[in-house]
């Protein structure tokens, strides 16, 4: 474990998975995402309801470590 924080600018898939990653080596990570929801590009990945196909808001909760800021 390194002591100190970490900022993940960007909550795309890339900036997610790097947080729930890093939040095993630092002590805080902060997930910073410019837009008002996660997912970037692959918001507009959904099903024929309408639903996003990957949830990764839950992703981000379920990391518990990871102190997410959107817009
Ligand atoms: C219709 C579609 C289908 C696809 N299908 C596939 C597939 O089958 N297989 C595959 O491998 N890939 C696929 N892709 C590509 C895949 O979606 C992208 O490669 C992937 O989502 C990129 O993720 P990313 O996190 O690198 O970037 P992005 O999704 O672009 O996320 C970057 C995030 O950073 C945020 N951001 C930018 N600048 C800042 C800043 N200064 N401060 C804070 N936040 C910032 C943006 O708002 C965004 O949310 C598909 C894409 C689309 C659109």
């Amino acid at each position: 474990m390194i002591k100190g924080n970490c900022v993940v600018a960007g909550g795309g898939i890339c900036g997610v998975f790097a947080a729930i990653l890093l939040a095993d080596k630092y002590s805080t990570v902060y997930l910073v995402e410019k837009e008002n929801d996660f997912g970037g590009l692959l918001k507009s990945v959904t099903d024929s309801s309408g639903n996003l196909l990957l949830k990764i808001k839950i992703m981000c909760i379920a990391s518990w470590k990871v102190n997410f800021f959107l817009n």
